[in-house]
């Protein structure tokens, strides 16, 4: 039997016929990378190829490194490997990477989410033999409420917060959650602070010519009273620092799709949990899947081992893979103990990645 066009091996998913390596997590000679994210675009690599909208981004995160970039649905071809990227919705720039070679083809989907956010280009299906998946939130408990209704509840929260003369933090992490909620904030309410984080991730966004809405980076001469008013953005590290706490009394939102266990809002102490992802929910994953009209599933992260039974049930060739992806903060699998106590009714589930959980909260921001 021939060789697999892409192979799962200990520095990443590994295609020998072209040579080159999709998100791996060791030092390699040529990556293509889905999108910045730290648990996908690592540092160390010789030749890096990414969509044009990660640029700016992985020059900030990654610092000078020897990158060529291509649109959506332009091919590169390395050794008779056609190589092209397609939509997957998560974040600005994240790819889908399709690998064509004698008429097989496999698709790497990175980090993915169905539903259109307004600011990262949407989600389109790729025909493909092979499809390597995310299951992030591949149980049934995990169901997403249209984003117009997700901000109408922000944005009642921050507007009952002024009326109270109560300071308004959204905490949301700095590439994706943040220009998401930055986007569909109502300003006629106020104006946006930001932490210096992810301020710096928006002016690498807007360096590659996305238009965000109008920030103000918060620094040590911002007038507290005035910060007070608006809505502060801020990332999950700040949680509880010094920081956030001069701008008290505050309420205290945070937006994830973690939100939709109870116990999650309950151990980061926040005020209002906002159940919003930047991956597809349990509907979102399997439509995303049928979609690709594929035989083969490769489950990467995420509840893989009950999202793998599932989908053999229903007739999908499928298998779990081990990889290192699921670092970042929304990948990373919440505590055992909460998911034991609102998941315990559905099937029986394995956590597959401790990898999230061992890095402290504030390592898994550093790492962004
Ligand atoms: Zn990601
Ligand atoms: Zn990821």
């Amino acid at each position: 039997m021939a060789k697999p066009l892409l192979e799962f091996t200990d520095k990443g998913i590994y295609c020998a016929q072209g040579k080159f390596y999709i998100d791996p997590w060791k030092p390699v000679d040529d990556a293509v990378i889905t999108h910045a994210h730290a648990d996908h675009a690592y540092w160390g690599h010789i030749n890096y190829l990414a969509h044009h909208l990660s640029k700016e981004v992985l020059f900030y995160r990654l610092g000078e490194i020897n990158l060529r970039t291509v649109e959506y649905g332009e091919t590169v071809t390395k050794n008779g490997v056609h190589i092209s990227m397609y939509p997957a919705g998560h974040v600005i720039g994240s790819a889908q990477i399709r690998v064509e070679y004698k008429g097989v083809v496999w698709v790497v989907s990175g980090d993915y989410k169905t539903d259109d956010d307004g600011i990262s280009t949407p989600f389109e299906p790729v025909k493909c033999h092979h499809f390597i998946s995310e299951c992030t939130f591949g149980m049934p408990v995990y169901s997403w409420k249209p984003q117009a209704e997700i901000f109408t509840d922000v944005n009642n929260w921050w507007h009952t917060n002024v009326d109270n003369g109560v300071a308004t933090v959204i905490v949301g992490y700095s590439l994706g959650k943040a220009q998401r909620i930055l986007q569909n904030l109502d300003l006629s309410i106020g104006k946006v602070y930001t932490h210096g984080v992810i301020e710096n991730t928006n002016e690498a966004l807007r360096r590659n010519g996305v238009i965000l809405n109008p920030t103000e980076r918060i620094t040590p001469e911002s007038s507290k009273e005035e910060v007070r008013k608006g809505i502060i953005l801020a990332p999950p590290s700040s949680v509880g620092t010094p920081w956030m706490r001069k701008f008290g009394p505050y309420s205290f939102g945070y937006c994830s799709g973690w939100m939709a266990l109870r116990g999650a809002k309950r151990r980061r102490a926040a005020d209002r949990g906002f159940i919003m992802s930047d991956h597809a929910d349990w509907n979102g994953l399997v439509s995303a899947i049928d979609a690709t009209g594929c035989e083969c599933v490769y489950l990467t992260h995420g509840y893989t081992a009950s999202f793998t039974r599932y989908l053999n049930e229903i007739g999908f060739n499928a298998r779990e893979v081990h990889t290192l992806y699921g670092g970042e903060e929304e990948d990373a699998v919440v505590t055992e103990n909460e998911e034991k106590q609102e998941t315990s009714e559905l099937p029986k589930q394995e956590k597959v990645l401790s990898f999230g959980e061992d890095l402290g909260e504030a390592k898994k921001e550093d790492a962004q």
